[in-house]
Formats: C-alpha cells, sequence, structure tokens
C-alpha cells in the first residue's frame, strides 16, 4: 500500500501533511511512502530528510497511491487524473468546495475531510482543528507582542516603573486560550470574554479575568458556541466597548461552527482605543471579528493597527506541520487494518470525517447543499 504526501499548491501554504520524523511510523504500519519533490520546503525540511527517514521522493508520488495526504485539498486539476478508490485526507472545507465536491464523488474518490474529525475523546489525537488553532493562538499574542510599541510585563527599574500591557481576548476557544496564556506569560494583564458558559472558568484557569457581562450565555450543540440575535450582539458590543477602550492589544478568536465569524467589534469600538494601539483579528478570513480588519493585511483603525489574520498556522510551518502530521498518521493508524488502508465504516470517526464515498456525497450538509444547488 503506498501513501503519497502532496506538495502544497495553494499561494502561501507552507506546511506539509507529515513530516520526516514520522515517516517511520507509516512504514511500520506497512506502507510505502512516496513524497513529491520539495513537499517540506516551506517548513524548511529537505528532500534528504525523507529519504534518510525511509521515504521515496519522486514527480510521480501520488501515481498509483492507495492513500494521498496533504494540508489544503488536492486541485480538481490532479483528482480527475487519481485512479477511482484512491483515498484522499486534508482539510476540506466541503460547504465553501461544492465543485470540488462534485469532482471527489463522480472521480469515485473516497475524501475525508479533517475538520470533520468527531470532536469525542477517543479522537482527540486526531483533531487538526485544534492543534492548528494552538498555533494560531500563540502567534496571535506574539504578533499583538511584536506590533505593539510597548513592554508586555510591568517593568520595575531604578529609572521607574512601567506598567503592564493591557490585553483583551474576545472568544475563548482553543485558539482564544492559548493567545490568553501566551500573553500573560509575557506579562501582560489580560481579561477574555466568550459566549460559553463553561468559559469563565476556562479563562481564569489560564490565568486572566473573565470579563462577566450581564448577558445570557449561548451554548449551542456539543459545547459549542451559538448564533447571537442582533439585539443581544448590540448589547455585548455596548458592553465591551469600555474594556476595548481600555485595552492596549485587542485579540479577537470568535466562531461558530458553520457560520460566518461573529462581528464582534465596530469600527466604532476600534476608534475608542489609545494611539499605539494593536488588534489583531484571527477570524478575518472567515468574515471577521473586527469591522474593517482584511485577512493578511495591517490596517489603520482610528489610533490602531489592525492585523488580519490569513492562514496563520501556515507562518509557523515546522510546529504546524509537526502537530498536523502526528493527527493524520493517528488517523491513518485507525483507518488501517494488517498493513491495508480499510477504513471502517461502522466508526463513528470514519464516517463523521468522510466527504465522499463510492460516487456518493457521505457529508450530509454538504449533499443538502449540493441538492438545493442542482434544483
Ligand atoms: P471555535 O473556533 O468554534 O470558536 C472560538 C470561540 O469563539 C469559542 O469558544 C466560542 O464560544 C467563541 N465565540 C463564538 N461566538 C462568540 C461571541 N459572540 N462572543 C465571544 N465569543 C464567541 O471554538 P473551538 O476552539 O473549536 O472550541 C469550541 C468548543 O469545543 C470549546 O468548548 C472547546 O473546549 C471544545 N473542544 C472540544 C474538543 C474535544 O472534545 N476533542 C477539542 C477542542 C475543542
Amino acid at each position: 500500500m503506498k501513501i503519497a504526501v502532496a506538495k502544497e499548491v495553494l499561494e502561501g501554504e507552507s506546511r506539509v501533511a507529515i513530516v520526516p520524523d514520522l515517516v517511520g511510523k507509516l512504514t511500520a504500519l506497512g506502507y510505502d511512502v512516496a513524497v513529491e519533490p520539495g513537499a517540506g520546503a516551506g517548513a524548511l525540511l529537505s528532500d534528504d530528510e525523507y529519504v534518510e527517514a525511509g521515504a521515496t521522493v519522486s514527480d510521480q508520488a501520488t501515481d498509483g497511491a492507495d492513500l494521498i495526504v496533504s494540508v489544503q485539498p488536492l486541485p480538481a486539476a490532479t483528482v480527475r487524473r487519481l485512479r477511482e478508490g484512491t483515498a484522499t485526507l486534508s482539510f476540506l472545507p466541503a460547504g465553501q468546495s461544492l465543485d470540488l465536491v462534485v469532482d471527489l464523488r463522480d472521480c469515485g474518490i473516497t475524501s475525508f475531510a479533517m475538520e470533520l474529525v468527531p470532536r469525542i475523546s477517543r479522537a482527540q489525537s486526531m483533531d487538526a482543528l485544534s492543534s492548528q488553532a494552538l498555533v494560531s493562538g500563540y502567534r496571535c499574542a506574539i504578533v499583538a507582542a511584536g506590533l505593539l510599541r510597548r513592554f508586555f510585563p510591568l517593568n520595575m527599574t531604578s529609572a521607574g516603573t512601567v506598567p503592564p500591557a493591557q490585553v483583551v481576548v474576545l472568544g475563548a476557544g482553543v485558539a482564544g486560550l492559548q493567545a490568553i496564556a501566551t500573553s500573560g506569560r509575557l506579562g501582560a494583564v489580560v481579561k477574555a470574554y466568550d459566549v460559553r458558559a463553561a468559559a469563565a472558568e476556562e479563562i481564569r484557569s489560564v490565568g486572566a479575568q473573565a470579563i462577566e457581562l450581564d448577558l445570557e450565555t449561548l451554548e449551542g450543540s456539543g459545547g459549542y458556541a451559538r448564533e447571537m440575535t442582533e439585539d443581544r450582539a448590540a448589547r455585548q458590543r455596548e458592553l465591551l466597548t469600555p474594556y476595548i477602550a481600555n485595552a492596549d492589544a485587542l485579540i479577537t478568536t470568535a466562531a461558530v461552527p458553520g457560520r460566518a465569524a461573529p462581528q464582534l467589534v465596530t469600527t466604532h469600538m476600534v476608534e475608542q482605543m489609545k494611539p499605539g494601539s494593536v488588534v489583531v483579528d484571527l477570524a478575518a478570513e472567515s468574515g471577521g471579528n473586527v469591522e474593517g480588519s482584511l485577512p493578511g493585511q495591517v490596517v489603520r483603525i482610528g489610533h490602531a493597527q489592525v492585523w488580519g489574520g490569513a492562514n496563520v498556522p501556515s507562518q509557523m510551518p515546522g510546529p504546524a506541520s509537526r502537530l498536523y502530521a502526528q493527527n493524520i498518521v493517528n488517523l491513518v493508524t485507525l483507518m488501517t487494518r494488517e498493513g491495508d488502508f480499510a477504513p471502517d465504516f461502522d466508526d463513528e470517526i470514519v464516517t463523521g470525517s468522510c466527504v465522499t464515498h463510492e460516487r456518493q456525497v457521505w457529508h450530509e450538509p454538504t449533499r443538502i447543499l449540493l441538492e438545493g444547488d442542482q434544483s
């Protein structure tokens, strides 16, 4: 059985799906590992390291592969030349990639989406959303500290005392908690807010002050947040305004599954911030938590510099690839029986993450979207 590691083609994608250190785990399962030349270059991993680890490196790596692993979905042109029955494992935002899903279905590809791996305890080691959010959260805090032209920590010196920076974090999921912890380790005073009931305790557990607003909590299914009504959103904005006005750095990481990111901060709120303040919007690519933020750009709103995240995990490609590769290896291990790639379609991790199989769209929300598209 052959696993191919694809070279990423999306501009700005520097990660790779398997790192040399983990090639041995796949060969131990019985796979031949073939890597496209330069696949690890963005993460500073050379072809020689893959060869030393037991892989082959070849332009034809994907030819005849049973499974192709990548970070971003394979391009349609690649999908169309795969033989029927080939499996793919990658991030695959199916609802936003309907044309590609149709190609995968019609070419008889068995595709799995890393973001659909169910968030149950048994699948924690395969949870690429969490591993990449960890990287993003850390990076957001470092970017905020880098853009801010002042100290994060308190400094008491013979020349006087420099007060610590005030950081506000909105959204305290995996990325937000990591941004809080990292800002705190750098010495900032951190306050954070999230709509979920459990969030206040989680915020305190990483050393920050939980902002308590006089608003109902918003819990959807599976411990995720729900979308806000416009009334609640307006009230939340009003109550958060003084906290934001007082912040030197604002980091936003809020998301609601299956929806555009909620807009939590208006330009009017950013305009209340002090000269030199910094805003980091991790959600800029999915609609933005901050009005006016742009992915991949720093824009000025009022006195603040507003940094919009664009493929943030890829900005730390080495660790992001290492963590993602471990998620992939764990999922491949689950899907391997006696040296064969043989996913068990009675296992909820397999069915939950499957997008297409046997010329059908397995992922129900995507199938419904497609049917709507065709009617
Ligand atoms: P996410 O990326 O979907 O969202 C980020 C955060 O934004 C969430 O905490 C959410 O509550 C918050 N948010 C949404 N709307 C908001 C608003 N209007 N104002 C402020 N905050 C808002 O979240 P995530 O990091 O994937 O984590 C979501 C949940 O899943 C958490 O409860 C987390 O503990 C849980 N989780 C479980 C597992 C597991 O069981 N394997 C793994 C990771 C996360």
